[in-house]
C-alpha cells in the first residue's frame, strides 16, 4: 500500500506489506484442491524464499507437486502497490516460469491424467503439452488470460486445435475479435474453426456464457457484494473443469463455477478467498432463486 505512485526519479514510503502465494496456473489448482480433487502442478520456481513458500503452501493444500521443477534462478514475482483510492500497477517478473522447457514436461504425468489445464507457460511448452493431450485423450482446457491473448489468435493457435473447453473472459473475446460486438458469434467461430467442444465464456457480473456446437446457454451471474474480482477467473474455471471432470451437465457446471466466482468476489484474496466446495454448496442451497438462465 502506498500513499501514491512515485513519479520517476520520487521515492514514497510503502504503508502496508502483504506477501501471497499467487500466480494464475498455481490459483486455479489450488482452487481444484478445495474442492476435493486430486490435482497436481507442473511448473518452475526458483530456489529462493518465494518458491520455498510456493511449495509449502501447495504442500499445505494437498497439491501433488512432483512435477514442480526447481530452478537455479529467482521464482516468478509480481510487485502491485495499490494507492488509497484502490487503483493498482502491476511489475510482473516471470523469473524461473520463462525457463520452463518442454523437456521439463513428463508424458507419463500428463498421459495418466483425465484432465489438463493450460494457462500461459512458454508457448511451445503449452503447445507441446497440448499435443500430448490430444494424443493421448486427455480432455484440454486452456485459458491463456489477456497478456497472451493480446498477441492474438495466431499466437494461440498451436493450442486452440487440440482444445476442448476454452475459458476466455468477454474482454478477451472482444480483443481476438475486435470486429465482432458478439461473445456467442465470437465462441462460435472458435468452436468451428479450432473444433473446440466448450467455449465458457466469463462476463463478470452477468455470469457466464457457455457455447457449444449446438446450444448457447446464459448463466446469469448471482447478486453479491464486491469486495475484490482479482482471481474470480480462476475459481470460476477451477470449480467448471471440476464439474466437466464429475460429468455433470453444462447448465449445472456454470451455475456452480458462477457460484465459485461470486464468492470468490465476496472476499479480499486471490488465494485466499478461493472457496471450498462445503462453502459452494451452502451458497448455491442459499441462493436457489438466483439461478437463471436464457438458452
Ligand atoms: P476474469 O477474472 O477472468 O476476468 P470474470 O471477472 O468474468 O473473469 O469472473 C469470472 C466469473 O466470476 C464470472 O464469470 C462470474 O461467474 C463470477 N463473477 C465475477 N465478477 C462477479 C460479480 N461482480 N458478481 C457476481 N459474480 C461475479
Amino acid at each position: 500500500m502506498v500513499p501514491e505512485f512515485p513519479r520517476i526519479d520520487e521515492e514514497v514510503e510503502v504503508t502496508e506489506l502483504e506477501e501471497y502465494s499467487g500466480g494464475s496456473a498455481a490459483n486455479y489448482t489450488v482452487g481444484v484442491a478445495r474442492l476435493g480433487i486430486r490435482v497436481g502442478f507442473i511448473g518452475k520456481i526458483g530456489n529462493d524464499a518465494y518458491g520455498q513458500k510456493l511449495k509449502t503452501d501447495f504442500l499445505r493444500e494437498k497439491v501433488d507437486i512432483s512435477q514442480l521443477k526447481i530452478a537455479n534462478t529467482h521464482s516468478g514475482t509480481c510487485l502491485i502497490p495499490i494507492d488509497l483510492n484502490g487503483n493498482r500497477q502491476i511489475f510482473s517478473f516471470r523469473g524461473a516460469n520463462a525457463i520452463l522447457e518442454p523437456e521439463d514436461i513428463d508424458d507419463t504425468y500428463i498421459k495418466q491424467a483425465e484432465l489438463l489445464y493450460i494457462t500461459s507457460p512458454p508457448i511451445e511448452v503449452a503447445t507441446f503439452a497440448a499435443e500430448l493431450a490430444q494424443e493421448n485423450k486427455v480432455l484440454l482446457s486452456y485459458d491463456p488470460g489477456g497478456k497472451v491473448i493480446r498477441k492474438g489468435l495466431q499466437f494461440i493457435e498451436p493450442v486452440l486445435y487440440n482444445t476442448n473447453i476454452f475459458l476466455p473472459s468477454k474482454s478477451e473475446l472482444a480483443l481476438l475479435f475486435p470486429q465482432s460486438k458478439e461473445p456467442k458469434a465470437a465462441a462460435l467461430h472458435l468452436i468451428e474453426t479450432y473444433d473446440i467442444q466448450i467455449v465458457a465464456a466469463k462476463l463478470g457480473a452477468q455470469g457466464s456464457l457457455i457455447v457449444t456446437k449446438d446450444d448457447a446457454i446464459h448463466v446469469k451471474g448471482f447478486k453479491v457484494p464486491v469486495v475484490d474480482t482479482t482471481g474470480a477467473g480462476d475459481s470460476f474455471a477451477a470449480a467448471f473443469t471440476v464439474g466437466i471432470y464429475k460429468q455433470w451437465d453444462l447448465l449445472r457446471c456454470a451455475q456452480f463455477a458462477n457460484a465459485a466466482g461470486a464468492i470468490k468476489v465476496m472476499r479480499m484474496g486471490a488465494r485466499t478467498a478461493l472457496p471450498t466446495l462445503k462453502e459452494i454448496k451452502t451458497f448455491l442451497a442459499k441462493n436457489k432463486n438466483n439461478k437463471q438462465y436464457n438458452k
